[in-house]
C-alpha cells in the first residue's frame, strides 16, 4: 500500500525570538537551545514573582493584622485598613458563613468582612500539643 506523502510544514516560528526556522520534526518550536532555555528562564522567572507578590501581600496583611491586635483592636474600617496597605484579595483562608459576611484568614489570624468593615479580628487559638516531660536521662542511661 502506497502512503500520501504529507509535507509537513517546514518553516517554522520560533516561540522566543520570533525568528523563522526550518524544521523537520513536528514538535520543535524553538530555533536552537538558546531560545529554548530563554524561554523556560522566562517562565521561571514570571511564576516566581507572581508567588513572590503573593507572598508579598499576604505578609503585609499579617503584619497589619498582627499591629491592630497588638494594639487591641478588634475591628477597623475597610478604607482605613486599605490605607495601611491592606490587600482585600490576599487571604488564606475564606469561610462563607451568612450572605452579607465572610469569616476570612491570613494564616492565624482570622476576621469577618462585611462591606464596610473588618471585625472580630482575632488571633486562632492553636491547640497546645502536649509534650513528654524530659526526666533528664538519655535512652542509653
Ligand atoms: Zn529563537
Amino acid at each position: 500500500m502506497d502512503y500520501p506523502i504529507i509535507q509537513e510544514q517546514a518553516e517554522r516560528v520560533c516561540l522566543q525570538c520570533g525568528d523563522k526556522f526550518e524544521s523537520g520534526r513536528r514538535d520543535k518550536v524553538f530555533c536552537c537551545s538558546k531560545c529554548k532555555n530563554e524561554y523556560h528562564n522566562h517562565r521561571h522567572r514570571l511564576y516566581r514573582d507572581i508567588r513572590m507578590r503573593v507572598v508579598t501581600s499576604l505578609n503585609r496583611n499579617y503584619r497589619i493584622l498582627t499591629s491592630l491586635i497588638m494594639n487591641g483592636y478588634t475591628h477597623i474600617r475597610i478604607c482605613d485598613i486599605q490605607s495601611m496597605g491592606f490587600n482585600l484579595n490576599s487571604v488564606t483562608g475564606c469561610y462563607a458563613k451568612k450572605p452579607k459576611s465572610m469569616d476570612l484568614g491570613c494564616y492565624d489570624i482570622l476576621y469577618s468582612q462585611s462591606s464596610v468593615k473588618l471585625y472580630n479580628i482575632h488571633r486562632n487559638q492553636l491547640p497546645v500539643a502536649k509534650l513528654p516531660v524530659w526526666d533528664g536521662l538519655d535512652e542509653d542511661d
